[in-house]
């Protein structure tokens, strides 16, 4: 048996960064993963990979801001590998700007990716979850849903929501695993969805010490790990050198 046991893990946003990481510590491990995200150029070249290295992997176009979009990408997950286990829902955009700068379109982006994406992975993912009686909801959040920063309103009340939602899905549901994963600065694009160039340079500084996304992926694959009456609620971890 592996160390993963064969889970079913479906990744949103598994193109680049935290998301591409864990697919690929997750399939080393024993999962079978199961990749979304709108570049599937980029999600065909990881699974060719994943596969090289004799791990199992589907891929399919995802746009989490479409409620059916997420529906069909964990419908077909099911459908691929026969049950769904674990939902990432770690897709996520980060256009920070000074509220004064009124990007309203940047503030709904993050709003329809950040928290609108998760509600969808949720509805599309929990009804399968109750009819197997058991499944896990991983959560990106940040340390960004703990404190707020300037540039940085609109997108930290994506991460509290994402808190909120987590607890609150947590608490109604005694077969259902929830996990929050909050990482500080890592190693990403998230950054490059910056449009501010006041908050990009700021960024850029913050960014130093950033450390590498399988460190957040390790994170994902110890809590999927945990035995199933064991729910790992949260997890916040940060650069050691980085005081935010
Ligand atoms: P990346 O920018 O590297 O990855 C973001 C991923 O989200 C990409 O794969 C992108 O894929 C996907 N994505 C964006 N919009 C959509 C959409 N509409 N539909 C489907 N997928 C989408 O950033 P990270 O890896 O850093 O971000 C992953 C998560 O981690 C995010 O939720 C982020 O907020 C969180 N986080 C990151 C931190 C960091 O410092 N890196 C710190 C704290 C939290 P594509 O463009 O191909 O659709």
């Amino acid at each position: 048996m592996s160390e993963l046991d064969n889970k079913v893990v479906a990744i949103t946003g598994a193109s680049s960064g935290i998301g591409e990481a864990t697919a690929r510590v997750l399939a080393r491990k024993g999962a079978r993963v199961v990749l979304g995200a709108r570049r599937t150029e980029r999600l065909a070249a990881l699974a060719a990979a994943i596969e090289a290295e004799g791990g199992n992997v589907r891929y399919m176009a995802l746009d989490v801001t479409e409620a059916n979009s997420v529906a069909a990408f964990l419908a077909f997950a099911q459908k691929e590998f026969g049950r769904l286990d674990v939902v990432v829902n770690n897709a996520g955009v980060m256009p920070l700007s000074p509220l004064a700068a009124l990007k309203l379109d940047e503030w709904n982006r993050m709003i329809d990716v950040n928290i609108r994406g998760v509600l969808h992975g949720i509805a599309a993912g929990l009804p399968i979850m109750k009819r197997q009686g058991s499944g896990q909801f991983i959560n990106l959040s940040s340390i960004g849903g703990h404190a707020v920063y300037p540039t940085a309103a609109v997108y930290c009340a994506t991460k509290y929501a994402v808190l909120a939602i987590s607890e609150g899905l947590r608490q109604e549901h005694s077969d259902i695993r929830v996990t929050v994963i909050s990482p500080g600065v890592t190693r990403s694009e998230l950054a490059s969805t910056i449009t501010d160039t006041g908050a990009q340079a700021a960024m850029a500084e913050f960014r130093q010490v950033a450390i590498e996304p399988d460190a957040i992926a390790r994170a994902i694959a110890f809590a999927i790990a945990e035995p199933g009456d064991v729910d790992v609620s949260e997890i916040i971890m940060r650069p050691t050198a980085s005081a935010y």
